[in-house]
Order: C-alpha cells, then sequence, then structure tokens
C-alpha cells in the first residue's frame, strides 16, 4: 500500500504531521476525515527511500538508512536535463 504524507489539525486544533497508509490518495482522505476526524491541510504521497522506508519531507534525514532525502525540484530538474541531452545524443546518432 502506498504511504501517504499529511498535515492535518485533529479535534482540539492540535497540528498533525503524520504518514497514512492507504489504498490510494480517496481513501487516505477519507480515513482521516470520517475515522480520525482530522482536518486535512495537506496531503501527497509520500517517496520512498531506497531503504523501504517512507521519507517525510526533502532535506530530513532517513530513519532506516540515515540518508538525506534529495529535493524533488532539483530530481525533476535533473531529469530534464538528462532527457534534453539523451535528444541531443539521438539527433548527432541521426546525423552520423
Ligand atoms: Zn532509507
Amino acid at each position: 500500500m502506498p504511504t501517504f504524507h499529511y498535515e492535518a489539525r485533529d479535534s482540539q486544533g492540535q497540528l498533525i504531521n503524520d504518514l497514512i497508509e492507504a489504498a490510494n490518495f480517496r481513501e487516505a482522505v477519507k480515513t482521516l476525515q470520517q475515522e480520525m476526524r482530522y482536518t486535512v491541510i495537506s496531503i501527497r504521497e509520500a517517496r520512498t527511500c531506497s531503504c523501504g522506508r517512507p521519507v517525510p519531507a526533502p532535506g530530513k534525514t532517513c530513519e532506516g538508512c540515515g540518508k538525506v532525502a534529495s529535493n524533488p525540484a532539483a530530481r525533476l530538474f535533473k531529469f530534464a536535463l538528462l532527457a534534453g541531452l539523451a535528444g541531443i545524443v539521438g539527433r548527432l546518432l541521426g546525423v552520423f
């Protein structure tokens, strides 16, 4: 089951920052709102570390292996850069 990272407020207005396991996004929100009576502020799928544990937020240290989570924006940029390079190489190969 995927793990979701959420921010919510309980009935006392206490801020909660935690992880929940659910079949999907809708189920996670439903459980939080209907079963736990939380007001969901934000929720997103938690990324999983190479050791299998969910990584709560970029820059935070993994509890399982001590690795620091990378920034998703930086990863996206790297991916775009690689995709761009692949395009250039592909074009060069087409030429030669
Ligand atoms: Zn880890």
